[in-house]
């Protein structure tokens, strides 16, 4: 018989380990199951707007974050091929604005964080090496099941929360979403070490460079030790999955002298190895759950990454949903109707917001130019105070 406050959640991905973490905190026994054989963070490097780091700050990680995270006191967006300045914004008024810091983390030292909260609360086990499958409801609550090698494993709770991703098994079960959306992009991604680059390209400013079909982001992660560089190319290569390797010839010919300012190009050259990842996102989905079931992160709203808001989301989902089941913890389905209700309408702005960006990104030059510098640095941030500015209830 299983205690009627455990939660199990499936994924452990940033939204999951902050949902994990949010519940112990709230006083649930939490069963997280995770597919991976060990946990390990995908991906360089993740921008955590205000609206997430007042978040984690809340959850009392704002101490240990603080030797990882850089605080960027700009950011700059830049024209690919001359480099000049179509706008620039100042983080650290925004930081005041908002009331929160703007970070940078490498996201193997979130997860490290978020993972060390977790066992430090005494309430949460991690299944690895064990792959959900489905769910079904019954009098006494939800079962998951899923396999471990070869083995059929079960797990029991009042709530189970889908934070399997892009490709959640847990959404195609209860929702009749489509697919993801291929969206003709690919990210490449790469880290490199900062005392090889210019003090320019390491200092601590958030770095945008948009060129024709293709735009390039940078910002120093690790307390300063490395730079996160991200390329996004126009490209038909469409493999699902998140750490295909990707050839340093074929990123650097698409980075040409010609098109490219040099200094975008001495990162791209300062690169030794590169993975990367084919975009995809979903239209916002009209509901998220049934029962005690119910999805978060990219689970529940997969989006572009030209807001960099999709761990965002996911850690505020996570919030929202530890504090919609502390307040009904014996009612979990209508607990985690309430958490949609209060994260449907945003996360679907986002979406949509998201895309929107990569449609200006991505557009010609001179109309581009024009539509960003009209908008000017304080602007530019202003148009996102809604969300920025977010707080939970
Ligand atoms: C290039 C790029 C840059 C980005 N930059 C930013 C940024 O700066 N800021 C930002 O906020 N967001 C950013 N994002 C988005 C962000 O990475 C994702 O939105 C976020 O990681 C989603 O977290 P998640 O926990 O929902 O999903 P995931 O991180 O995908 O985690 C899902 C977990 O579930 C596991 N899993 C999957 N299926 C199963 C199963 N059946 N059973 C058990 N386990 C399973 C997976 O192994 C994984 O560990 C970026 C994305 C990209 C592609």
């Amino acid at each position: 018989m299983t205690s009627p406050r455990t939660v199990v959640i499936a994924g452990a991905g940033i939204g999951g380990l902050t949902a994990a973490v949010a519940l112990a905190q709230r006083g649930f026994l939490v069963s997280v199951i995770e597919q991976a054989e060990q946990l390990e963070a995908i991906g360089a490097g993740v921008q955590l707007s205000p609206n997430a780091s007042r978040l984690l700050i809340a959850l009392g990680l704002g101490e240990r974050l603080a030797p990882y995270v850089v605080a960027p006191q700009a950011l700059n967006v830049m024209n690919a091929r001359s480099g000049r300045v179509l706008a620039r914004a100042s983080l650290a008024d925004a930081a005041q604005r908002y009331g929160a810091p703007f970070w940078v983390i490498h996201r193997g030292d979130l997860h490290t964080v978020l993972h060390e909260e977790m066992a430090a609360t005494g309430r949460v086990t991690l299944q690895l090496g064990t792959r959900v499958e489905d769910v079904a409801v019954h009098g006494n609550g939800v079962t998951v099941a899923g396999w471990r090698n070869m083995e059929a494993v079960d797990a029991q709770g009042c709530a189970v929360i889908g934070a399997d991703g892009l490709w959640s098994v847990l959404r195609s079960r209860l929702t009749h979403a489509e697919e993801p959306r291929f969206a003709r992009h690919t990210a490449w991604r790469t880290l490199v070490p900062a005392e090889v680059v210019s003090p320019a390209l390491r200092a601590p400013t958030v770095n945008l460079w948009l060129g024709r079909h293709a735009h390039l982001v940078h910002y120093p992660v690790r307390g300063g030790r490395l730079v996160n560089v991200v390329a996004i190319v126009r490209d038909d290569w469409r493999e699902a999955g998140w750490s295909a390797a990707g050839d340093r010839t074929e990123i650097a010919e698409r980075f040409s002298a010609g098109r490219w300012h040099a200094a975008p190009r001495a990162l791209i050259g300062a690169a030794t190895q590169w993975q990367k990842w084919a975009l995809y996102d979903c239209a916002p989905l009209k509901h998220w759950g049934q029962g005690p079931v119910t999805l978060l992160g990219d689970a529940a709203h997969p989006m572009l990454p030209y807001l960099a808001q999709g761990a965002a989301m996911a850690i505020e989902d996570a919030a929202v949903l530890a504090t919609c089941l502390a307040q009904a913890p014996a009612d979990a389905p209508a607990a985690l109707r309430s958490y949609e209700a209060k994260r449907l309408k945003r996360t679907a702005r986002t979406q949509i917001a998201a895309r929107r960006n990569g449609t200006v990104y991505h557009m010609g030059g001179a109309l581009r130019t024009l539509a960003i510098s009209a908008m000017g640095g304080t602007r530019l941030l202003r148009r996102y105070d809604w969300l920025y500015g977010w707080q939970p209830d």
